[in-house]
């Protein structure tokens, strides 16, 4: 529930409010607005009886919250979230940023030219990961904390940010304290305990939807996200499983504008995992930007025949600068733009 106070409410009388909030069981949040302030309730799984709140003074009304996931709805709050991050760059306002590199890191050398030439073509964030979920134990499983460190030095070379996935609670704190952006995959995106750490561990994160995972549960996810006291969520359709071997998931573009209904929350495409493969990304992504997508994960390999993961769905160099010509284009169509890199900008 949402306890709107009148506009001019004294900070006595918002105070009077969270402590009543808090002696009914509940925790308040004080969120102050431009026109008024709000104090939100949390902790509660059902209704909240208004009666003891509405009489208070400085009160004007208690909303309801009616989703299940109560701080992620746009119920809670109405302008939608844009997340910061280091040089200025922005998720969920005008830009669309663009977060480019290998499926994992391989080498030094290998994430070093994948690092210079998504920055070349305009991307601002590398991506690669040090830690990989792989369906097969026997598959690569990422170059762990080497990886990390490589990642960094591309940080360095080039200026972009680094989004890379935290595989477990154990392993989180290492990666939060490389990474720009923290990401959960898909396959965690229902691992409670990641999520709870997650919320804590100071960085903004990246939560993919899950494998088969419905809208309501991807923001149910981020809600544990929020409860935690981490308000920079960005949220990532990557297409969830369906009966078509054709693609390798179906990638659902109705998503960035179902979620932009229900919730503030930004939400980025990845059309490389959304299609599985390289020349179906470029289309992918336009249409991406078009459905107003608030930023693109894309797959790219300096040489995908020698990817240790995913090079059917890494794009050459070349076609990514390709990508990235036609979907600024398409943002500028819709009113936005794709961020500069962090140096270039003014
Ligand atoms: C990835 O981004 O490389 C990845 C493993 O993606 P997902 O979790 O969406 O499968
Ligand atoms: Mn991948």
């Amino acid at each position: 529930m949402l306890v709107v106070m009148r506009h001019g409410a004294t900070e006595e009388e918002i105070q009077q409010v969270a402590a009543v909030i808090e002696e009914m069981g509940y925790q308040a949040r004080v969120m102050p607005g431009r026109q008024r302030t709000t104090v939100g309730v949390v902790g509660n799984d059902g209704r909240v009886d208004p009666s003891r709140l509405a009489g208070l003074a400085g009160v004007q009304e208690c909303l309801p919250v009616t989703r299940p996931y109560k701080q992620v709805s746009r119920e809670w709050r109405q302008q939608p979230t844009v997340v910061r991050l280091a040089g200025g760059v922005t998720i969920g306002g005008d830009e669309v940023p663009v977060m480019a590199g290998p499926c994992s890191v391989e080498t030094e050398a290998q994430i070093l030219a994948a690092a210079h030439a998504v920055r070349e073509a305009g991307a601002t964030l590398l991506r690669g990961g040090a830690y990989k979920p792989r369906s097969s134990p026997y598959s690569f499983q990422g170059l762990g904390r080497k990886g990390l460190a490589f990642l960094a030095k591309a940080r360095e070379a080039t200026g972009l940010l680094i989004v890379t996935e935290a595989m477990d609670p154990e392993g989180l704190d290492a990666v939060a304290e490389v990474a720009d952006v923290v990401q959960i995959g898909a396959r965690n995106m229902q691992n409670y305990s990641l999520l709870k750490k997650a919320g804590r561990c100071g960085k903004p994160v990246l939560l993919k939807r899950g494998l088969a995972a419905t809208i309501q549960e991807l923001l149910l996810s981020a809600e544990y996200l929020l409860a935690e006291g981490n308000p920079e969520v960005i949220l990532c359709e990557r297409g969830v499983r369906t009966f078509d071997p054709a693609t390798r998931n179906l990638f659902d573009l109705a998503a960035i504008p179902a979620v932009h209904g229900l919730s503030h929350l930004p939400i980025i495409a990845d059309p490389s995992h959304g299609t599985g493969h390289r020349d179906m990304v470029i289309p992918m992504a336009r249409a991406a930007v078009a459905a107003g997508a608030d930023g693109l994960l894309v797959e790219v390999h300096p040489n995908p025949e020698r990817a240790l993961s995913d090079g059917a769905q890494s794009l050459y160099p070349a076609q990514f600068a390709q990508l990235m010509r036609e979907v600024r284009l398409i943002a500028e169509a819709i009113g936005r733009r794709v961020a500069e890199p962090a140096e270039m900008r003014a």
